[in-house]
């Protein structure tokens, strides 16, 4: 009978001792993970991804080669329209190659393609215009030309602009995805930290974040790091100057011991953690 008892002592004991490390993580205000999940928006576009040039005039490296060169994967939020087959014509005069070749490429890879909308419309637009089961319809469509592709549904959507508001939200959500949001309601470990490289793409340049986005983008990750946040999710676009931003700014993470993951598996490892 004492055997027994001691034995079921034991067998609390190792449990509560495996039970420890969780429990810590639970009370402390900062992560040991340090993940980083890259995610780009507005693709698939050949000619960031794969390198070369616009018809607009603009050069770019190849996005994938940086990332493959780095050994990470990426999230890309691509705009469903450039995946049809309607789109190919299109996306060689304007973009330098099939869009649709490009998100193949990205799939081979071992990227992630997750949903931007098929249209990219604005939803507080498209909501006056046509109403909520428009946007609805917008982002089944295209989530089935990406499952065309990865033969997997996306789990997230990010609004255009990040427009979104709660009643919209949760009709979304009823629908099996996690929205991508800069909302104060969110878990500062779940929000996109908005990288502004799309204000520092084309002709204008002028609100460009000073003295370069890659400095903004250390400085709000360090920001965070004074908050005790050691994840982060951040949003680019597929636009030439953040391929060269990203080339300097993996190795630099990873010297400061983050690791790149896809975002499915962020979400995984960090929706679990304190909020
Ligand atoms: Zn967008």
């Amino acid at each position: 009978m004492k055997t027994i008892q001691t034995l079921a002592l034991l067998v609390l004991l190792s449990g509560l001792m495996l039970g420890a490390p969780q429990a810590q993580h639970g009370a402390g205000s900062s992560s040991p993970q340090k993940l980083i999940a890259l995610t780009f928006d507005d693709g698939p576009k050949p000619f960031v991804l794969l390198g070369g040039r616009s018809s607009g005039g603009l050069q770019s490296e190849s996005l994938l080669a940086v990332l493959q060169k780095q050994g990470v994967h990426a999230t890309f939020f691509v705009m469903g329209w450039r995946l049809a087959k309607t789109a190919d014509a299109w996306c060689r005069r304007v973009d330098g190659g099939v869009c649709r070749d490009a998100a193949i490429e990205e799939h081979r890879d071992g990227d992630e393609i997750e949903n931007h909308t098929y249209g990219h419309g604005n939803f507080r637009l498209m909501e006056k215009r046509y109403g909520d089961t428009w946007i609805l319809n917008d982002i089944a469509r295209c989530s089935a030309v990406v499952q065309s592709i990865t033969g997997v549904r996306p789990q997230f959507v990010r609004p255009p602009d990040w427009t979104i508001w709660p009643a919209l939200q949760k009709k979304i959500e009823a629908q099996g995805y996690h929205v991508m949001t800069k909302a104060v309601s969110r878990p500062v470990r779940l929000r996109d930290l908005d990288s502004e490289d799309y204000l520092c793409a084309g002709k204008d340049i002028s609100k460009c974040p000073k003295p370069s986005d890659y400095d903004y983008v250390l400085r709000h990750i360090d920001q965070r790091e004074h908050e005790g946040v050691y994840d982060d999710i951040l949003a680019f676009h597929e636009v030439p100057p953040t391929v060269k931003l990203v080339a300097r700014l993996i190795p630099v993470l990873k010297q400061r011991g983050y690791r790149f993951v896809l975002l499915r598996n962020y979400w995984a490892a960090v929706s679990n953690y304190p909020r």
